[in-house]
């Protein structure tokens, strides 16, 4: 058991291999026959998204609020985060069971020194069919002006930015540490300059917060080709405050900007993907909404997350981790991996959002903070 901040204790239990077994773990070999990997639910493992840090330069009101990150916080010693090595073995054992999408996050995953080393390394990877992965990355945009074009050079090419707010005052608050939108904004054109495409943004509503920079984020990125994603602000870790009424629903998010842009709906790309599109009637782009707490999307769920100290969680809302690290480090073979991670997929029955859903608040149980996960 791990306990960090003081007071604040979030669980996360490290399961061993033997443990493993001890939970009845199949311990069968996988054959491409059983490819993709279909948990309880048949959902296939298509998306590994790995934190590669567990540090953050901001201190998001919704994600690592101060009062909570403060400067005693203790934050992962070195020792305890995966090589670039350690990643590239992990992301490699998961691309031959299936996985077709790696998505680098944290933390703040360029606060990851030469984190476009890593970026080079994956993007060597192929599918079992030859394919490329497609290898994306989510990031505050704080160090994206001067790191775009050494990432994009490495090997990535599309990129999400998160921005919550257009007009500074509000940006500064919802940041928690007085970083300026215009900076982000210099990130993102950075991105577009350096050939990402697409670059896409993520805003995290919170009613009363931002909520009143809905329409100006739409205004201001319609017609750029970037496509700004609308998300509902969820009830991730233990430190957010979350209750229903500051979520925003997607549905008021869409009316605020059809009122001023008619919005047509499109179809959803994949069952897995998170956001759906509408696109302004005349032609301006796209937006996106992300309705994970009004409309939640369980059932296409095919993600599972890799934390920065080497654990799994196959929901965003686990409260604990099974750790891949420490069977890595202590000699187990490509094979091994590969059965730890078939065996925890294919016992996975995660519904949380949906459980959520039916009664309408939070579970109370402790949650995995999603600054250590990544979203
Ligand atoms: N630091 C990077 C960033 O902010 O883009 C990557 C990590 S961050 C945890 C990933 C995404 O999760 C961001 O777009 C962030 O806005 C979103 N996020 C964090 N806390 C959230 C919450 N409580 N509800 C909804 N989205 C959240
Ligand atoms: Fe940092 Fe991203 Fe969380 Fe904001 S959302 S505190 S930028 S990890
Ligand atoms: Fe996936 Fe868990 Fe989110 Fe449901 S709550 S969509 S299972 S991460």
């Amino acid at each position: 058991m791990k306990a960090f901040a003081l007071g604040r204790v979030i669980p996360l239990v490290e399961v061993s291999v033997a443990d493993s077994a001890e939970q009845g773990f199949t311990g069968r070999d996988v054959t491409a026959a059983d490819l993709p990997l279909r948990d309880t639910r048949s959902r296939p493992l298509r998306d590994l998204r790995i934190s590669v840090t567990d540090r953050c330069n901001f201190r998001c009101i919704y994600c690592m609020p101060k009062d909570v990150f403060g400067k005693d916080y203790a934050f992962l010693p070195r020792h305890e985060l995966l090589s670039f090595e350690e990643i590239e073995r992990v992301a490699r054992v998961f691309v031959g069971l299936g996985v077709e999408k790696i998505r680098l996050t944290g933390g703040e995953p360029l606060l990851r020194k030469d984190l476009e080393h890593l970026v080079a390394r994956l993007a060597t990877l192929r599918t079992p069919q030859g394919a490329d992965v497609d290898l994306t990355l989510t990031t505050n945009g704080s160090l994206l002006g001067r790191k775009a074009q050494a990432l994009r050079d490495a090997g990535m090419k599309r990129i999400t930015v998160s921005l919550d707010a257009i007009d500074e005052a509000v940006f500064q608050q919802m940041n928690g540490v007085g970083f300026s939108a215009l900076a982000v904004l210099q990130g993102i054109d950075a991105a577009l300059r350096a050939g990402f495409a697409p670059v896409k943004v993520n805003m995290v509503v919170k009613r009363g917060v931002n909520d009143a920079q809905i329409l100006p984020m739409a205004t201001h990125f319609r017609g750029t080709g970037v496509e700004v994603r609308f998300i509902e602000f969820m009830d991730v870790g233990a430190s957010n405050g979350w209750n229903m009424e500051s979520v925003m629903p997607s549905s008021e998010v869409l009316n605020i900007i059809n009122a001023s842009f008619p919005l047509v709906a499109t179809r959803r790309n994949t069952p897995s993907d998170t956001s759906v599109q509408y696109r302004f009637a005349d032609g301006q782009g796209k937006i996106g909404v992300i309705s994970s707490v009004t409309q939640p999307f369980c059932g296409g769920c095919t993600r599972l997350r890799l934390s920065s100290d080497g654990h799994l969680y196959t929901c965003l809302f686990d409260s604990r981790g099974v750790d891949i690290r420490n069977p890595m480090r202590n000699g187990r073979s490509d094979g091994a991996l590969r059965q730890l991670i078939t065996d925890l997929w294919m016992k996975r029955a995660d519904r949380y959002s949906e459980r959520r859903g039916e009664n309408g608040v939070a579970h109370a149980r402790s949650k995995v903070e999603m600054s250590f996960i990544g979203g």
